[in-house]
């Protein structure tokens, strides 16, 4: 046995060191080499192609596309077209403790949604954003302060929508395109402002309450039972920037009374793509107390 095992031994070291043999062993690595080398090549060529695809689609999800264009430089929209199965749920004042849960609850779900942020939760909220658009959900501006815009002079506008937009922008990579003015305040010459900036006013139809009540069966009834539940309506919660476990809670029934009338939630931008939406205009929404004019 072990003699087999010596000859074996010396056959393969008299095949290994045959004239030539070495030569046509480097060809073969170089071959093989080669080889691994235009898979490379190949993979890394895919792997451009497939983010560049990715990147495309990720800019027409932050995109609002052509009926938002035809919407008067004064005005906002409240609604998307009532086509469809599409509404929009949309979380306010956050990134907050709670926009994790809410996170994983949209998840779950498979539902979309669109945020609107203040500057001053984000800074508080470090890695909120960068998660919630690598959920595949939009961020809209907020402004800084939560400020009600129509008492404001063009330096403190600034300083609440531009400043916003530009954090904003930083942290997601993505061109703003929404804005919500805080308490629904905005007269033509704030939409004005913001269109002039590329973002959109959005305002809301179902009003949830939420930060009024302390349990999420009444902020739940509110969503499910308003008479603008339908498709386009957009819907008005909150993630921040204090406790909302109570949003959270109601957030559970409200997307499985979604899924029982055959509704789901999509970002702003992608309701708006569905066809044109309501229009907002100055006087529609009652200035809130916190506005002085
Ligand atoms: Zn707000």
């Amino acid at each position: 046995m072990l003699a087999i095992a010596g000859l074996v031994v010396v056959a393969a070291l008299a095949y290994a060191f045959r004239p030539g043999a070495s030569d046509q062993a480097s060809s073969q690595v170089e071959t093989s080499q080669s080889a691994i080398d235009r898979a490379a090549e190949k993979a890394a060529k895919n792997a451009v192609a497939g983010a560049k695809a990715a990147d495309a689609v990720e800019q027409r999800l932050w995109s609002n596309g052509q009926f938002a264009s035809k919407v008067p430089p004064s005005d906002g929209v409240n609604a998307g077209t009532s086509a469809g199965s599409a509404v929009a749920l949309t979380f306010d004042d956050g990134p907050g403790k709670e926009t994790w849960d809410v996170l994983a609850l949209l998840k779950r779900y498979r539902m979309r949604a669109t945020f609107f942020v203040t500057g001053q939760s984000v800074v508080k909220n470090p890695g909120a954003l960068a998660a919630i658009a690598a959920d595949g959900h939009v961020v809209g501006n907020h402004t800084w302060t939560h400020a009600s815009l129509p008492s404001l002079k063009a330096p403190q506008l600034k300083a609440e929508i531009a400043d916003t937009q530009a954090l904003i922008e930083q942290e997601t990579g993505h061109k703003l395109t929404t804005m919500r003015p805080p308490f629904g305040d905005f007269t033509a010459k704030t939409n004005a402002y913001v269109r002039a900036r590329g973002m959109l006013p959005v305002l809301w139809t179902v009003d949830s309450n939420d930060w009024a009540h302390r349990d999420a069966q009444t902020i739940a009834t509110n969503v499910l039972n308003s008479p603008q539940l339908k498709p386009g309506a957009i819907i008005l919660l909150h993630d921040g920037p204090i406790n909302r476990q109570v949003t959270v809670d109601a957030l559970l029934m409200i997307l499985d009374g979604l899924v029982a009338r055959g509704l789901r939630s999509v970002t702003i931008p992608e309701l708006l793509r569905v066809g044109p939406p309501s229009i907002a205009r100055p006087g529609d929404y009652k200035l809130s107390d916190y506005a002085t004019d």
